[in-house]
């Protein structure tokens, strides 16, 4: 069993937290917000990172953005890590900050894997996870046993960065999707259909996806989500605006053509703007369905 420094227990945090504490192993963990902290059975709570991380063999963070990434390594992790602690963000952040942070991390003798996940808070919440895994196979071999808590699925995409670089293009893939499954629902209510028919029809057809199966924007449909609990995050407009500009910014720099993944971006910018950042990402069909024709 391993000793574990959690810093960041938001929506998904908690949930891997609490996952990796029931398997046996013995989690600190830190969040600037510590009422999270007294929700999460099994943990340990520091006052601080530095707290949390010292004299564990492992460093997880799920934190919202790069900057807070590498303040929290550079102010905190570095400085007061165990020799030969493993470390692994699984928080979505741009490609570039997690290679320069891994080559900062060698420096220092440690070994650092970009871990972004996909699956959202219940996939956090059953450890059924899916891991994309930036970093040296050796580094990956050690985290292995923690993500198979956390999660149902690690593949290794490549060296440091590479975990970041797939899962931006997962994630345009999925704004994209949940776009056209809410103009779906939209079309389908102007047009006086059934939308449980459009649901029982389009989710064993050829328009399937996780958008629509597992995550449906509209309400009553399908499985309980978001929808049935007024858009309440989930996963939040703000982080998907996020992760859309981390692929557009990658899209400009290396000269792919996504003018559908510059669509989504500027539905979610909007979203932002008009002050639903909180909101689910499915709550993009209130959008679509004010939008006229
Ligand atoms: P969240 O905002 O709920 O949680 C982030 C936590 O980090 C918060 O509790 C915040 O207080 C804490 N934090 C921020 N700065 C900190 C610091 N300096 N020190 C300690 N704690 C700090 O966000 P989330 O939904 O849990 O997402 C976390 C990451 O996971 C993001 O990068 C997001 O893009 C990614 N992600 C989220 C989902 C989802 O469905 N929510 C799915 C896949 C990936």
């Amino acid at each position: 069993m391993a000793s574990i420094g959690f810093i960041g227990i938001g929506n998904m945090g908690a949930g891997m937290a609490r996952n990796l504490a029931k398997a046996g192993h013995a989690v600190t963990v830190f969040d600037l917000d510590m009422e999270k902290a007294k929700t999460i059975e099994g943990v340990s709570v520091a006052a601080s990172t530095a707290d949390a991380v010292s004299g564990a063999q492992m460093v997880i963070t799920m934190l919202p953005a790069g900057k807070a990434v590498a303040a929290v390594y550079r102010g905190e992790v570095f400085p007061n890590a165990a020799d030969g602690a493993l470390f692994i963000d699984c928080s979505t952040i741009d490609v570039e900050t997690a290679r320069v942070l891994a080559e900062e991390a060698a420096a220092k003798g440690h070994a650092m894997l970009d871990a972004p996940v996909s699956g959202g808070v219940a996939g956090a919440e059953a450890g059924t996870l899916a891991f994309m895994v930036g970093g040296s196979a050796e580094g990956f071999a050690r985290a292995a046993p923690l993500l198979d808590v956390m999660g149902a699925k690690a593949v290794h995409c490549g060296d440091a960065g590479a975990g970041q670089g797939v899962k931006i293009c997962n994630n345009m893939m999925l704004a994209i999707q949940m776009i056209s499954v809410a103009e779906g629902f939209v079309l389908a209510e102007k047009l006086g259909l059934d939308p449980q028919k459009l649901f029982d029809v389009s989710s064993a057809a050829s328009a399937q996806c996780w958008s629509l199966t597992t995550y449906c924007p509209m309400p009553e449909v399908g499985p309980q989500t978001s929808a049935d609990n007024g858009y309440k995050p989930g996963f939040a407009a703000a982080l998907m605006h996020k992760d859309l500009g981390l692929a557009m910014e990658a899209a400009q720099a290396s000269g792919a053509g996504t003018a559908f993944g510059q669509a989504a971006f500027d539905a979610y910018a909007a979203m932002v703007e008009r002050g639903e950042a909180d909101m689910d990402f499915s709550g993009i069909i209130k959008a679509v369905r004010a939008a006229k024709g």
